[in-house]
C-alpha cells in the first residue's frame, strides 16, 4: 500500500499569489482525494519498491552529495569516473535534479511538480575535476574527469542542469591549485584562470574553500586572510564574481565562528577585501534541511560524503523510506508540505 499523505497546505511565499494556490490545494483534497491527481506527479520507482506516486513537500530533507578526487578506485575521498556516472544516473532515474548552494539558500528551487533538487559540491580543485589534454594545439576536457562526466551527462539529458559546485583552492599543493599547475597530471599553471572561468560561464558555481586548506580551527589572527584571499583568487580568474558560498577545511570552524560569515583582510600595500558568505558547508551530518524549515541554517549546512558505490542511493532510499524527500510542487510561488516531515527531527 502506498503511503498516505496529507496536505496541509501551504505557506504563501508571495502573499496575492500563494493564497490563491494555497485554495486551489485545499479544493482539491476538499474534493473528496487525499492523494492528488497523480498525473501531474513524477512517478518513480525506489530500489525494489514499487513505483510510487510523489506528494508535493517542499519541507523535506535535500542531499549534499561532497566528492573530492575522481579517479579509478573508491576510496574515503576517491570515487571512480563510472562511479561519478552511476551516480548521476541513479539521482536522474528517482526523479532528483541538481540545483547549486546559491539556488538553495535563495529558495530559487525552481522545479517540475514530483521532482526534487540535489546539490552535487566538488572539494580541492584536483586535476582530477577537472583535466584538459591537449590534441592538435587545442585543448579538451578530459572526459574521465569529474568537469567531463558532468558536461557529458548534461548534454545527453536536457533536464540535468550544470548546476554542482565547486568548493576550490588556488593555492594549495600537488596541484590543488584551480585544478592543476606546474606540469602536475599534465596541467599547466597558465590553464588555470580559465578552467575556473569555464565553470562559471556554463552555470556551475564557484565556491570558497580557502587559500589552501590551512586549518582554521588552528589558524589564529590568519582566518581572515585565508577567507579573503581565497574569494580574490576567484575574483581574479572571473572579474566581479560574487562568492557566496564557503566549504570549512576539514568541516573546522575558527575560533571566532563569526569569522567565517564575515570579516576583511588589508594585505601589505594597504588594500583591504572584505568577504560575506551567505553559506557555509560542513563536511558531514546527512542531508540538509529545506530552505523553507524554520530550523534550515544555511551558515552551517551538512553534507553527505559518497564513499563507495552505495552511498547515493543509500541516502536517498532512507530519506525517502522517513518521508522526508523534498518533492517540488511544481509551482515555485507556494510552499507545499506534508505531515511527517512537518515533525522531522535530526
Ligand atoms: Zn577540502
Amino acid at each position: 500500500m502506498s503511503p498516505r499523505f496529507v496536505l496541509l497546505g501551504c505557506v504563501a511565499a508571495s502573499i496575492a499569489a500563494g493564497v490563491a494556490a494555497c485554495s486551489r490545494s485545499t479544493d482539491s483534497r476538499a474534493a473528496g482525494s487525499a492523494r492528488p491527481d497523480s498525473a501531474s506527479l513524477a512517478t518513480v520507482a525506489s530500489s525494489g519498491e514499487a513505483a510510487q506516486s510523489l506528494m508535493p513537500n517542499e519541507l523535506g530533507r535535500i542531499p549534499v552529495f561532497e566528492y573530492h578526487l575522481i579517479v579509478d578506485k573508491n576510496g574515503l575521498y576517491e570515487r571512480t569516473h563510472d562511479g561519478l556516472r552511476r551516480d548521476l544516473e541513479t539521482m536522474y532515474a528517482r526523479g532528483y535534479r541538481p540545483v547549486s548552494i546559491t539556488e538553495m539558500i535563495d529558495k530559487k528551487i525552481d522545479l517540475p511538480a514530483g521532482q526534487s533538487p540535489v546539490v552535487l559540491v566538488f572539494d580541492d580543485a584536483s586535476p582530477s575535476q577537472f583535466r584538459y589534454v591537449e590534441k592538435n594545439g587545442q585543448l579538451e576536457i578530459d572526459p574521465n574527469s569529474a568537469v567531463g562526466i558532468l558536461t557529458a551527462f548534461n548534454k545527453e539529458h536536457s533536464d540535468w542542469k550544470n548546476r554542482a559546485v565547486f568548493c576550490m583552492l588556488p593555492a594549495a599543493q600537488a596541484g590543488r591549485s584551480f585544478f592543476g599547475d606546474k606540469g602536475i597530471e599534465g596541467q599547466k599553471t597558465e590553464w588555470r584562470y580559465k578552467k575556473v572561468k569555464f565553470l562559471a560561464e556554463q552555470g556551475f558555481e564557484l565556491c570558497n574553500h580557502t587559500l589552501y586548506h590551512a586549518r582554521l580551527d588552528r589558524a589564529g589572527s590568519m582566518v581572515e586572510e585565508f577567507i579573503a584571499r581565497g574569494n580574490m583568487a576567484i575574483d581574479s580568474a572571473v572579474p566581479g564574481y560574487k562568492v557566496r558560498t564557503l566549504a570549512l577545511p576539514l568541516g573546522m570552524w575558527p575560533k571566532n565562528r563569526e569569522l567565517a560569515q564575515r570579516g576583511s583582510w588589508t594585505d601589505k600595500k594597504g588594500h583591504t577585501v572584505t568577504y560575506a558568505n551567505d553559506a557555509i558547508l560542513e563536511v558531514a551530518g546527512g542531508p540538509s534541511r529545506s530552505p523553507f524549515d524554520p530550523q534550515f541554517n544555511p551558515m552551517s549546512i551538512p553534507r553527505v560524503q559518497v564513499i563507495g558505490d552505495s552511498a547515493v542511493a543509500r541516502t536517498l532510499t532512507a530519506m525517502e523510506k522517513h518521508g522526508q524527500r523534498y518533492v517540488s510542487d511544481g509551482d515555485p510561488k507556494t510552499v507545499a508540505k506534508h505531515q511527517t516531515t512537518a515533525a522531522a527531527k535530526d
